[in-house]
Parts: structure tokens; C-alpha cells; sequence
């Protein structure tokens, strides 16, 4: 008889940011599918995730949060964990790009990217570690979505690249600090995925069709890969995982 218990998420509540659409929908109704429970949160409805969970067998809880406002992520963390109950698994993907010339980008299309995709991922992550490490007995999993751009330089993306860098930097360094610690920092590289954040290079016939022949699988991605990965990330499976960055990328960076 086989045992998958190690990788069953059975019994854990897990907090996904950005889980409306795209990448974080993936990873909900994955968690969902290993038995897990979800916390969706985003600025906009989410009932077309809340639909997708629970037609897997989830249960799901949506929280309204503007994530560009670090202060008022914490803030709704703390909430959720003092008003509904702990987390097991914290699974930061919420995040924004703008596309611009290097010699064009504006101090707004800095600041609005990195405050979403690097800033609010470390204070969420602060708030998430604070409340573990007050219970010895607790343990927990945290999961940021980063990028192959955490590896490359990318084109026009000036903002986007330094903070999918910069994921890539605290993830291994709350790794270090908490990993003795009974909380697990590890991270997803996402390659080429159909979402809306790649929408603009699909549509365009030049780009799309040269990173369509530069992916080994001969495909671009979709959420559920990168949902069936976070699932591991965040399973008991992993426990010995620490500070890691999976590529789910079709092979992207392996050529
Ligand atoms: P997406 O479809 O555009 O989803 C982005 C999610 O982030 C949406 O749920 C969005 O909510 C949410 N979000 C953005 N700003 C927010 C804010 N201020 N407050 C709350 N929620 C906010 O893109 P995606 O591809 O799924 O992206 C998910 C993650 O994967 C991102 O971190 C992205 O950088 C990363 N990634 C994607 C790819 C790819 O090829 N698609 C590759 C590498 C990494 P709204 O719908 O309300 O805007």
C-alpha cells in the first residue's frame, strides 16, 4: 500500500497572496487537491478561485488586502492569525511589472514594483515568522514565487528583475535565520506561465515565438505546474529543504 502522507497538505491552512488569478489560483487549487485549506488574499473578487477550491474539495477564505501597502499586509496577517486561527504555510506571489525602456522607467514604476513584489514579501514573512516562532511547538512553510529573472537580466523589466533578484536574496537569508528555527524559506522560479503578467509578450507575434523556440518543453507554462510544486514546498516532504530555488521553467535556465 502506498503512503503519500508526506506529501498531503491534510489539516494546514495556508496563506496565498495574489490568489484571484493566474499563479496564485494555481497554487490554491493545488494546496486544495493535497487537502489543504486556503487563505486567498487580493485586492480584487475572488470567486472564481473560491469556486475552482472548492470544486477540488477545499475550503477557502477571502481576505481584501492592497498588498503595495506593506503596514496594512502585516496588519491583515495578524489579524487573520488573532481572529481565525494559525497558519501552517505562508506562499508570497502577489506581484506586478512594468515594462519600459531602462532609459524611460519612471521613480514610480520602481517604487510600485518593488514595494509589491520584494518590500511586502519580507514584512509578510516578518509577520508570519513572529507569530511561528512564539510557539516552540509550531512549525511552519514559507514559499516566495520568484522568477528565472532572479537569474537573468531580462529586457525592459528593469524593476521587476531587481526585485525578483532581491527575492532570490531573502529567501536565502531568512533560510539561514529561521531554518534552525522550525520554519522552512525556500522559493519557486516560474518560467514563461500564461498569465496576464505575460500577456504583452504573448500577444506579440516576434516575442512570443522566440521564447516559445528557446523552451526545452516546447511550451509555456501554466499555474497548476507551478501549483503542484508549491504543494511539495509546503508539504512535510520538503522539511529538510532550506534556502532553495526550484525552477519551474521548462528547462529555461537549464540551456
Ligand atoms: P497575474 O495573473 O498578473 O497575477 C498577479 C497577482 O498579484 C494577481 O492576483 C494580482 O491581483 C496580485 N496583486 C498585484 N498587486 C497587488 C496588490 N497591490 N495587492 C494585492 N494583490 C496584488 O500574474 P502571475 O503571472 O500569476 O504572477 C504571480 C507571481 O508569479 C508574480 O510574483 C510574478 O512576478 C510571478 N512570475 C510570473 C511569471 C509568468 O510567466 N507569468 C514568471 C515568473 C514569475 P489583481 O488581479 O487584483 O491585480
Amino acid at each position: 500500500m502506498s503512503d503519500l502522507s508526506a506529501f498531503s497538505l491534510a489539516g494546514r491552512r495556508i496563506l496565498v497572496t495574489g490568489a484571484n488569478t493566474g499563479i496564485g489560483q494555481g497554487i490554491a487549487v493545488s494546496i486544495a487537491r493535497a487537502g489543504g485549506a486556503v487563505v486567498g488574499v487580493g485586492r480584487s473578487g475572488m470567486d472564481e478561485t473560491a469556486e475552482k477550491v472548492s470544486a477540488a474539495g477545499g475550503r477557502f477564505e477571502a481576505v481584501r488586502c492592497d498588498l503595495a501597502d506593506h503596514a496594512a499586509a502585516q496588519a491583515m496577517l495578524d489579524r487573520i492569525w488573532g481572529d481565525t486561527g494559525p497558519l501552517d504555510g505562508l506562499v508570497n506571489n502577489a506581484g506586478i511589472i512594468r515594462r519600459a525602456d531602462a532609459v524611460d522607467l519612471t521613480q514610480a514604476d520602481w517604487d510600485d514594483v518593488i514595494d509589491v513584489n520584494l518590500k511586502t514579501v519580507f514584512f509578510l514573512s516578518q509577520s508570519f515568522a513572529r507569530r511561528v516562532l512564539a510557539d516552540p511547538e509550531r512549525r511552519g512553510k514559507i514559499v516566495n514565487i520568484a522568477s528565472v529573472l532572479s537569474f537573468q537580466g531580462g529586457i525592459r523589466v528593469a524593476s521587476y528583475t531587481a526585485s525578483k533578484h532581491g527575492v532570490l536574496g531573502i529567501t536565502r537569508l531568512l533560510a539561514c535565520e529561521w531554518a534552525a528555527k522550525g520554519i522552512n524559506v525556500n522559493a519557486i522560479a516560474p518560467g514563461y506561465i500564461e498569465t496576464s503578467n505575460t500577456e504583452a509578450l504573448r500577444v506579440d507575434p516576434d516575442r512570443s515565438a522566440a521564447i516559445l523556440a528557446r523552451i526545452p518543453a516546447g511550451r509555456w507554462g501554466t499555474p497548476e505546474d507551478i501549483g503542484d510544486a508549491a504543494v511539495f514546498l509546503l508539504a512535510p516532504a520538503s522539511n529538510y529543504m532550506h534556502g532553495a530555488v526550484v525552477p519551474v521553467d521548462g528547462g529555461w535556465l537549464a540551456r
